[in-house]
């Protein structure tokens, strides 16, 4: 019988240390970066081995790896034959020993490296060590995992996000990276609270969002989409002299917030879901108060409006809100330049009112004269206290009408 024929039989010394190349393989992203795929061929001169007539391989096998030169290493079995051992320098090591042993496989492109990442992704998806992975990598896997949008869930059956804090949704993705071990799950948290939104659609998110300081200060992305009524719930709402309703006590938290980006999605007209002081509203009158309460608590963050708002609308608020960005962060340079304190949101607001109570429209930031902007302020703008807004558009204000942007 020659080699090939018993090879094709069951070669028991090439499959255990090919097992044990694997095992050594799959232990860590390292070791499978490093070590790449060996191929084993009984050498030329190797002669069989037997074991009570069972035929179990070679004494000799070469080991083809990355590297240039093919080697031919002696091994035997271990007395129990559970072990392979493999003669290195005189030595008879372990497989893993031995392993450890080569030169590196050496592959410096940064292609060869993302292939290998998803060679050993696709191999050993099932028992890969997130750990093991390099600490970029595992932010790239964790910002996936969560996706660009958090749904938070105050229900004490979801995944709480830390003491007393936030919950996921529980079909929220990535949640379960919070429980695999504390290095994980503060990682992954670092991840979720610097580069994903957090969607706010119910009003009765917004006070166990936002009353963790500790939560709180870490968000960095807020999506705001509630419905019209629950806006006005948040920012309040005074026309004509009457207050129709009273500013949430915790809308003052958006001027603590350190933001990035600041989402308002306005909700579609509607006749007979939202609530009987907004059922059959004008889109445009609503749209139009919903921003001027907005600017207060919004104003210095980065803003974005969405949903269903004029497009004129839409990027005169946005600009204002750019405007507003830019003029905050040159009163901040301008700040610290005079070693002033704290130079946040709140700080910037007294600021504000104390020179607008000065009656100062012009105030010198950096020696430049600073335009006096232009009011955003609700009060006043509508003679009528009535709700709903009545629509008198060309083409009144439905569902069918409006689309969103
Ligand atoms: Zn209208």
């Amino acid at each position: 019988m020659n080699k090939m024929n018993r090879i094709r039989r069951l070669d028991q010394i090439a499959l255990r240390i090919d097992l044990e190349i694997e095992a050594y393989r799959a232990k860590s992203f390292s070791n499978f970066s490093l070590v790449g795929t060996v191929l084993l061929q009984p050498a030329e001169d190797a002669i069989e081995v037997f074991a009570s007539d069972e035929w179990l391989g070679f004494d000799k096998y070469i080991f083809d790896d990355w590297s240039p030169r093919k080697k031919a290493v002696e091994v035997r079995l271990s007395r129990s034959m559970s072990k392979v051992y493999i003669k290195h320098i005189g030595k008879w090591k372990a497989v893993a020993e031995f392993l450890s042993l080569l030169d590196p496989a050496t592959s410096t492109s940064a292609a060869a490296s993302w292939d290998v990442l998803w060679a050993w992704w696709r191999i050993n998806g099932k028992s890969f060590r997130l750990l093991d992975l390099p600490p970029e990598v595992r932010d790239l896997i964790y910002e996936h995992s969560y996706g660009p949008c958090i749904h938070p869930y105050p229900d004490s059956k979801t995944r709480r996000l830390g003491p007393r804090g936030l919950t996921f949704k529980a079909a929220q993705s990535g949640r379960e990276l919070l429980k695999i071990n504390a290095q994980i799950s503060r990682e992954a948290r670092d991840v979720l609270f610097l580069r994903s939104s957090f969607r706010l659609e119910r009003y009765g998110l917004i006070a166990p969002l936002l009353r963790n300081l500790a939560q709180r200060s870490r968000i960095r992305r807020l999506d705001l989409a509630l419905s019209h009524r629950n806006y006005f719930r948040l920012f309040g709402l005074k026309l004509a002299g009457t207050r129709l309703y009273y500013i949430s006590g915790r809308v003052q938290a958006l001027r603590y917030m350190q933001l990035t980006s600041v989402a308002l999605h306005i909700a579609p007209p509607s006749f007979a879901t939202e609530s009987d002081d907004f059922d059959g509203a004008c889109q445009v009158t609503v749209t139009k108060w919903l921003l001027d309460v907005a600017w207060r608590w919004v104003r210095g963050h980065p803003v974005v409006v969405t949903g269903y708002v004029k497009d004129g609308e839409k990027s005169e608020f946005e600009a204002l809100c750019k405007q507003e960005e830019r003029r905050f962060a040159s009163w901040k340079l301008q700040m610290h330049a005079i070693g002033g304190g704290t130079a946040d949101l709140t700080a910037y607001d007294e600021w504000l009112s104390v020179a607008d109570a000065d009656g100062e429209g012009g105030i010198r930031l950096d020696g430049e004269l600073v335009e006096e902007l232009p009011k955003y302020e609700v009060e006043g703008s509508s003679t009528s206290s009535h709700l709903p807004p009545p629509c008198h558009c060309d083409v009144p204000c439905t569902i069918q009408t409006w689309s969103a942007v």
